[in-house]
């Protein structure tokens, strides 16, 4: 599978600390996309499953670990993968959320392999980004976006987490420069380059 980057804890993604899994390749091309370098699937980004799983282990062992989110990219453009995955990511927590360009009823409709990914997720995020309708709703880049709670249980749990704050950024320092990580706002990549332009630091194209 082709996965761009794993990183923990995550802490702006849903409740506690999580195990965040971002996979690459979406061809939806959503205007103001904040993941646009995760459009391009990546040759180097080419990783087998058991490879990953050993990889992830000890964050997977961690007491910590409240939780795990996977996104992209869109995962979904990796059915099959990715239904692999949470298949073997299941048994360490029921906390899976996704977030995902297709709306639910396209799921539903869709591939064997996209259906058999429901049976896995505990929360799913559905629809593309639309930056008119960003308007700071909790971990939803735009209002259009549904959260479905696909474990029930699992709803008090985000209900408390989303009641506690407005979205918030959290930023990783990794080997080749700084990932920002949360719901953006919707001028955020402007607002980034003129904070850093007021700091001597100019962001290219
Ligand atoms: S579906 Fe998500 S990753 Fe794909 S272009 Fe839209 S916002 Fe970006």
């Amino acid at each position: 599978m082709n996965i761009a980057r794993v990183l923990y804890p995550v802490q702006v993604l849903g409740p506690g600390k999580r195990l965040g899994i971002w996979l690459a390749g979406c061809p939806r091309r959503c205007r103001g996309c904040s993941n646009s370098e995760l459009w391009e699937k990546q040759e180097q980004y080419e990783i087998p499953l058991d490879g990953l799983m050993k990889l992830l282990q000890p964050i997977l062992q961690r007491a910590d670990m409240d939780g795990i989110i996977i996104t992209g990219g869109d995962p979904f453009f990796q059915a099959e993968e990715l239904f692999l995955l949470l298949k073997a990511l299941q048994s360490y927590t029921e906390d899976i959320l996704v977030y995902t360009g297709y709306q639910m009823q396209e799921i539903s409709k869709g591939t064997p392999a996209m259906r058999d990914c429901l049976k896995y997720i505990g929360v799913l995020i559905d629809g593309p980004y639309v930056a008119e309708e960003n308007n700071g709703c909790h971990l939803r880049g735009s209002a259009n976006q549904k959260i479905y709670y696909l474990k029930p249980k699992l709803q008090a749990r985000y209900e408390a987490y989303m009641a506690a704050g407005p979205n918030r950024i959290q930023n990783f320092a990794v080997a080749d420069g700084i990932v920002s990580v949360g719901i953006h706002t919707r001028n955020f990549q402007k607002e980034l380059a003129e904070a850093a332009r007021k700091r001597g630091v100019i962001i290219g194209e």
